[in-house]
């Protein structure tokens, strides 16, 4: 039996496992299966990895995106480039990390109404950051977007609160990779200027549970376009799913 499995704290949100009961099923792999390891430090890894010493790869999510690195013998470039790991490959002596919420994010945003917010030269505002922000900046830049990033507790000048975000009209695209609003604190959401969300904004939120977060509800109200994280969860699946059989794509 091939082993893999998906790391992070909570985990009771997560569409993976059930994705690759699915996959498995309708693609007739018998000889794999995907579990939830929810560890409440990253420190509980290497105690994992002893655990399971059939384990030949596992995906990471929120809040060890990067705190992972540190436990990994190698980055692929694209990884290195982001500074965030969602996928470990696991051969031999070595635990090379991947990012595949790159292809995942990039492929899922061309997506949307023929690709209007992946034109180059767009302002975009990412929420949060963490891991998946990284992913995120890193694809936009790659489009020639410029990037602000909003945080509760800005870094640097260069970084937004949210008590600055007054005037709207000028971003083309927001993005949220915070975990608010998602299941169960559905009740949640960011604190931006709903009111001033028109047709020219994407609003796109890497939470797929609920399908439709307070968010997305309220900016679709304010005529915004919206796009959930469903696909990017799908894409970024299957991208990893390929890493672990040797079959990675560019
Ligand atoms: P993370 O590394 O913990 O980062 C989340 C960031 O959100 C934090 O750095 C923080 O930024 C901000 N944040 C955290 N709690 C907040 C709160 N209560 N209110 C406002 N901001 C808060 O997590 P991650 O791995 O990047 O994941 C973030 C979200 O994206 C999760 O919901 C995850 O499920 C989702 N995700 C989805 C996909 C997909 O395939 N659809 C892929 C990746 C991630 P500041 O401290 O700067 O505010």
């Amino acid at each position: 039996m091939r082993r893999y499995g998906l790391i992070g704290f909570p985990l009771g949100h997560s569409f993976s496992k059930g994705f690759f009961a699915e996959k498995f099923a309708r693609e007739g792999i018998a000889d794999a299966c995907y579990d939830t390891f929810p560890l409440a430090q990253i420190g509980e890894l290497a105690n994992l990895l002893n655990q399971h010493p059939d384990l030949q790869g596992f995906n990471v999510t929120i809040p060890y995106k990067e705190a992972v690195i540190p436990y990994l013998t190698r980055l692929d470039a694209t990884a290195a480039a982001v500074g965030a790991v969602n996928c470990v490959h696991l051969t031999g002596h070595e635990r090379v990390g991947y990012n595949t919420d790159v292809l995942g994010f990039g492929q899922s945003l061309r997506g949307v109404q023929g690709g209007r917010w992946a034109q180059a030269g767009q302002h975009a505002l990412i929420l949060g950051t963490g891991g998946a922000a990284k992913a995120v900046e890193y694809v936009l830049r790659q489009l020639g977007h410029t990037v602000q990033y909003v945080s509760r507790t800005p870094a640097d000048a260069s970084v937004l609160a949210y008590t600055d975000l007054r005037d709207l009209s000028h971003i083309d695209l927001i993005v949220n990779t915070t975990p608010l609003g998602m299941s169960p604190h559905t009740e949640r959401c960011p604190d931006i200027p709903y009111e001033q969300l028109t047709a020219r904004h994407l609003v796109f939120d890497l939470i797929y549970n609920p399908a439709q977060t307070l968010l997305l509800q309220r900016a679709a109200a304010s005529g915004a376009a919206t796009q959930n994280g469903l696909e990017m969860l799908h894409l970024q699946a299957e991208a990893s799913w390929a890493i672990w059989n040797g079959q990675q794509r560019g």
